[in-house]
């Protein structure tokens, strides 16, 4: 996670990531003067590079009422969503701002309506999660993401800064990550993703996979003409959960090869061990697994 839209997330934090496949979500102040001065970058580059953008409210100045809380959370929400195109009603992360004190001027009752109208989600604390604040070396900030493995949970590092070099460089972002920290650290990321520990994605994809999960219910419907029947449901809002589960089936030993379909997606999956792996959306209809050939 990336807050406070600054000038090294679009010179040095993006680009690196995409160099690796890699994505984070960035939370955004469109209403600061940073932003506004390369509302470009924000608005025609970083998503389509495939970073996600969450809500960091406007200006990160806070508010004094209920309805500066609305023009500061929904106003941001608004543009995140018309900046990236996709459907009317999709999930966003929100990131509350540090503020000083009697700048969030909100009950607690109130601002959860508020999330909830615009859709948003808040994330998981700032607490042991900051960089450079919290953690200053590449090993600590990679124990995280091994703690995340070992439990086959979630982990997350919030970063403001990244360390900027060049010839014209003569300050530097909030809290700059040192590049000879956090180049190592993607690079450590990377290679547990590539060996198929760790998934990297953004807050929204997790925490919809995690709600999902959470409440999935599978059932095998019939195992007879020679395919699998299977039926996948979760409790969640179908409007605003739609990620595909991985599943895994076990399938008889003398398949070597099986084709999987759910309503008009099909997809090819090789057998390992007589195991199966592949993806379905919870609720979008039966899924049936035959042998190819
Ligand atoms: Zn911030």
């Amino acid at each position: 996670m990336f807050d406070d839209s600054l000038l090294s997330h679009w010179q040095v934090a993006a680009p690196e990531l995409f160099k690796r496949s890699m994505i984070a979500t960035f939370y955004i102040n469109p209403g600061k003067a940073e932003y506004q001065k390369f509302a470009a970058r924000w608005e025609d580059e970083l998503w389509k590079q495939g970073m996600v953008y969450g809500n960091h409210t406007m200006t990160h100045q806070g508010f004094a009422d209920l309805e500066g809380a609305e023009r500061e959370i929904g106003g941001c929400a608004d543009i995140i969503r018309r900046i990236v195109p996709g459907p009317e009603r999709r999930l966003l992360s929100f990131g509350k701002p540090g503020l000083p004190p009697g700048r969030w001027n909100i009950s607690a009752q109130d601002f959860a309506a508020l999330l909830r109208r615009h859709d948003l989600i808040d994330r998981p604390t700032f607490d042991k999660h900051g960089a450079v604040y919290h953690w200053q070396t590449t090993e600590q900030m990679l124990a995280l993401a091994d703690r995340a493995i070992a439990a086959q949970g979630m982990e997350y590092l919030i970063i403001h800064g990244v360390e900027r070099i060049g010839p014209n460089v003569t300050w530097q972002d909030f809290w700059a990550l040192k590049q000879d920290v956090f180049l190592p650290l993607l690079d450590g990321l990377q290679q547990r993703q590539a060996q198929h520990q760790l998934w990297i994605t953004d807050h929204i994809s997790q925490h919809q996979y995690q709600t999902e999960r959470d409440s999935a219910e599978l059932s095998v419907r019939s195992a007879a003409d020679g395919a699998l029947h299977i039926e996948l449901t979760c409790r969640a809002d179908p409007v605003l959960y739609r990620l595909p589960l991985t599943l895994l089936s076990t399938v008889p030993s003398t398949w070597r090869e099986a084709l999987v379909t759910q309503g008009e997606r099909q997809t090819r999956a090789v057998v390992v061990d007589r195991m199966i792996r592949y993806d379905a959306i919870p609720g979008d209809g039966p899924i049936v697994v035959r042998p190819v050939g």
